[in-house]
């Protein structure tokens, strides 16, 4: 694993792991205690790009540090000048990072068979939602659900989501972030 392919307190426990393995198996080349600038910062070669969440409309600044020769983002921070978050984010913001590094991101759709997580493709998550859409909708009518739209919405997305409502002959539709 390369060192830039890792987050800041992987590397410390790294380093930490790999003190105790020195102590354990003694001195040799491939082991070393991290240095006091290592800790301090583990990608001495990475830069700083500003940009900006793009989970809702807000648009709160981030400050991304990307190995730009691994194409990696290495670690993210606050923008204290952005002019709209003045260096805060949500608690959706905070983690932005994780929407491209973290082993939890859902990647394709799942379905839960006698309490367990199976993988299912795209045409039967579809077709399998649409029927039970079409099951509640016969059975207790087009105002029996509600649409929530949602704050990565753009525009469009926002006209195509309110026709789908209106086609689906309900007007209980609104936006997540309701307030
Ligand atoms: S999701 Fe949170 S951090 Fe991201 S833009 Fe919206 S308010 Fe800001």
């Amino acid at each position: 694993m390369s060192q830039s392919s890792i987050g800041r307190r992987s590397f410390l426990k790294l380093a930490a792991l790999g003190a105790g393995a020195t102590a354990a198996f003694g001195n040799n080349e491939t082991l070393r205690d991290a240095t006091p600038e290592e800790i301090k910062n583990p990608f001495p070669n990475s830069v700083t790009k500003k940009t900006i969440c793009s989970i809702c409309s807000a648009g709160c600044g981030i400050l991304a540090e990307v190995d730009e020769k691994s194409n990696t983002w290495l670690r993210q921070d606050m923008a204290v000048d952005h002019p709209i978050s003045q260096g805060s984010h949500c608690c959706k913001g905070i983690d932005q990072i994780d929407l491209t590094k973290s082993k939890m991101r859902l990647k394709y759709p799942l379905k839960k068979v006698n309490g367990k997580w199976e993988r299912i493709s795209w045409e039967t998550a579809v077709n399998e939602i649409g029927d039970k859409m079409m099951q509640i909708r016969k059975e207790d009518g087009p105002d029996s659900v509600e649409f929530l739209g949602s704050a990565k919405f753009s525009n469009e997305q926002s006209y195509y989501f309110r026709k789908f409502a209106a086609f689906w002959g309900s007007n209980n539709i609104d936006h997540v972030a309701r307030i």
